[in-house]
């Protein structure tokens, strides 16, 4: 904690670290997010067909991942790209979660649409495009449902605690922060994935805070080095996108893991969740 921090955030009040409140645990159908333990959320960009979305459900779970993530309402840059299933692809994502267990996160983009997908989600999704969208940000809260909010492409952190202070505000406190890239000169990635937000978040706010490498990069070669960047500068969680066949995907398979790349980063992180587990057993030190 840090009165600096208070200062510059001072819009967000209700979302930054206090003594009486260092931090926010949010469940989810049943998961907890941001109580210690490393929670990671996969499946395809958008949910396509019913084998997709399943098979996709069954191998991350088996892989490890707690959470299915998977767009029935997609923000797409060109308007005569897949659009997303709809209520189709909310149906298909109850029925992944009857399946396998899994939690659900799905993006909604309009208020309207709010209470229809808080039926089907564990985990209402407000993206990037959508993060200053304050009616939406009104109806996402008024469901009930935990919030996760993508960081706008062009959204300073103090950007990205004003909406989720927005969200709280409007009586909802499960709201769980997320770093997926920023626009900058840079052209190698799709987005700069900026670490040191997530290292500001950890330390300034008390909300769960998690990464998404996929939207990020924009390659899928470079998702495991991100996500293990990730795990070490503190983040909670991670949100990845997997396609059974990232080549034939609909949306975002250049970014898109395949399920032995996704299996094969899961084992690969374990070392690293575990040095940060044994970090966390470290008491902090409250001012
Ligand atoms: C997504 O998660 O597929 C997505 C569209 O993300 P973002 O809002 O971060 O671009
Ligand atoms: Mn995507």
């Amino acid at each position: 904690m840090d009165d600096g921090w208070n200062e510059q955030f001072a819009d967000a009040p209700d979302v930054l670290k206090t003594a009486a409140h260092p931090k926010t645990v949010v469940w989810a159908g049943g998961v907890a997010i941001g109580d210690g333990r490393f929670v990671t959320m996969a499946g395809p960009c958008s949910v396509e067909t019913e084998g997709q979305l399943l098979e996709t459900a069954v191998r991350v779970a088996a892989a490890g991942a707690q959470v299915l993530r998977g767009g029935a309402f997609k923000p797409r840059t060109s308007p005569y790209a897949f659009q997303g299933l709809g209520l189709e692809g909310l149906k298909l994502l109850g029925k992944a979660r009857a399946a396998t267990g899994l939690a659900v996160v799905t993006e909604v983009m309009a208020a309207a649409d709010a209470p229809l997908v808080a039926e089907y989600a564990d985990i209402l999704q407000i993206g990037s495009r959508s993060m200053e969208n304050y009616a939406l940000l009104e109806a996402a809260a008024h469901t009930g449902r935990p919030v996760l909010l993508k960081r706008g492409m062009v959204a300073t952190v103090a950007d990205l605690l004003r909406s989720a202070q927005c969200v709280v505000s409007h009586g909802n406190p499960n709201v769980i922060l997320c770093e997926r890239g920023i626009r900058t000169f840079e052209t190698s990635t799709r987005n700069t994935f900026d670490l040191a937000a997530i290292a500001v978040l950890k330390e300034a706010a008390r909300l769960p805070v998690i990464a998404d490498p996929s939207h990020a990069a924009g390659r899928r070669a470079l998702v495991p080095a991100l996500a293990r960047a990730a795990v070490a500068a503190g983040a909670d969680g991670l949100i990845v996108e997997v396609h059974p066949h990232p080549e034939e995907a609909w949306s975002d398979g250049e970014q898109s893991l395949s399920f032995e790349e996704f299996g094969t980063m899961m084992a690969e992180l374990e070392p690293w969740c575990a040095l940060r587990a044994a970090q966390t057993l470290v008491p902090e030190v409250v001012a």
